[in-house]
């Protein structure tokens, strides 16, 4: 089976690049692992410059159809007492806050419109385990029945901090370190208590809670490789912690936190690869540089990427050319985006939750935090870098 272009992974780097490209009039086809878009404790956070991306494709509407809460404000709470740290509101954009969507949401929608395009292929329960080379550049891939899938012009890898082409040491990664890791769950929600990401820091402990209308996502932040030490408290420690980081909640109940099957960790890493291709081979999302769950931005990044792919490339593919010459180009231009991005990450990393998970006594904010919270103005710089990101992306890519 020959396509001009490959994806590898449907996730929101993939689907989105699929997109484009479809509606540019050129034949791609995704090669996703899984049997559907199902998987919990994903990211689920599609911001403000995600969804400028579908107002330019004329798809928002839709988009806000599928279940989701809309978010533009976060609170913290320091040592006791709560701070409010960011206002999306004021954006001047189509969505101005952040809609929290499930992922398979998000990624049924991508499908259901790339469908629209007839050069769009996906295929479901189709693992990629190697790479084809002819002539000294990629030309598709093996999957894990043995079958092959040859791309013409590009192969495009999506598959997410775990790709092959690291795996493979097809393309050199750098790490950037983490000092921690996530437990995900979830616990019972009781009353209505609005729509805000909460946040609680307090000597060594450091908890978020995110609003999902019928249970609150968690995120419980530990020390990185401390989650056997952590489970092994029990989750009724964990539960406890929770409660007595948020006493005004009612967090017990049936349908939370029960055992450690509940308990999911997400491993979190910072790095970046050196080179994003070789010829016939590009790398973007995930794959080109693993981001901290800090800020939610992970789908964000990987949506601007695939637009950015699809604006460089479209051109010379819907010309049935190969674009080895112009994989450079992408990395360049999202490559300054990904370093600021992973800097600011990583600055919160070390300096904040580095200290806070190693014990460091917590009595009060940062001064940053208390001076967001007296200005409420200064409050829409947090909620304009983490809405919009650093450098947006236009769809220029035409509707063929
Ligand atoms: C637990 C967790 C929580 C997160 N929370 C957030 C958040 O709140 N907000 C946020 O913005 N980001 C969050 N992220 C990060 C976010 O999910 C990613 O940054 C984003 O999904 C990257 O998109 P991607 O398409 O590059 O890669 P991925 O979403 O990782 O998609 C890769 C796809 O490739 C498929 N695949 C992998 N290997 C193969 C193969 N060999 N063959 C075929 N298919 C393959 C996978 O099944 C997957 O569908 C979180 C990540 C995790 C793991």
């Amino acid at each position: 089976m020959t396509d001009p272009v490959v994806i590898v992974g449907g996730g929101p780097a993939g689907m989105m690049c699929a997109l484009l490209l479809a509606r540019a009039g050129i034949g791609v086809r995704v090669l996703e692992k899984h049997k559907d878009f199902l998987r919990d404790f994903r990211g689920d956070t599609v911001h403000p410059s995600t969804m400028e991306v579908l107002h330019q494709l004329g798809l928002l509407e839709r988009f806000l159809q599928r279940p989701h809460e809309n978010v533009d404000g976060a609170q913290i709470r320091v040592a006791g007492v709560d701070y409010t740290i960011g206002d999306l509101s004021h954006l001047n954009v189509a969505a101005p806050f952040i809609a929290m969507m499930p992922q398979w949401e998000f990624l049924d929608f991508l499908r259901d419109e790339a469908e629209k395009f007839p050069g769009f292929q996906l295929e479901m329960e189709a693992e990629v385990t190697g790479f084809t080379e002819e002539e000294g550049r990629i030309a598709g891939v093996q999957l894990a029945d043995g079958s092959h899938r040859r791309a013409s012009l590009l192969t495009i890898a999506c598959d997410g901090r775990g790709s092959l082409v690291r795996r493979q040491a097809m393309l050199p990664v750098t790490q950037l370190g983490a000092p921690m890791d996530v437990l995900w769950f979830r616990l019972p929600k009781h009353p209505h208590n609005g729509e805000k990401l909460r946040g609680a820091v307090d000597t060594g402990r450091m908890i978020v809670l995110i609003d999902r209308r019928d249970y609150w996502q968690v995120a419980f932040l530990i020390p990185k490789g401390a989650a056997d030490a952590v489970r092994a408290k029990g989750v009724g420690w964990i539960r406890e912690q929770c409660q007595a980081a948020f006493p005004e909640l009612d967090l017990g109940g049936a349908g939370g936190l029960e055992s450690e099957a509940d308990l999911f960790l997400l491993s979190v890493a910072l790095d970046r690869l050196d080179t994003w291709h070789r010829p016939g081979l590009l790398a973007i999302g995930d794959a080109a540089h693993a981001m901290s769950p800090i800020g939610g931005i992970g789908i964000n990044l990987a949506i601007q990427d695939a637009v950015a792919t699809a604006n460089l490339l479209w051109q010379r593919l819907a010309m049935g050319r190969p674009a080895d010459d112009l994989l450079q180009q992408v990395q360049q231009r999202r490559l300054f985006p990904t370093r600021v991005i992973q800097a600011g990450q990583k600055a919160a990393q070390d300096n904040v939750i580095g200290a806070v998970l190693s014990g460091q006594p917590i009595t009060r904010a940062p001064w940053p935090v208390r001076l967001l919270n007296r200005v409420p103005l200064l409050r829409r710089i947090p909620g304009r870098i983490i809405g919009l990101g650093v450098r947006r992306e236009r769809v220029e890519s035409p509707l063929a």
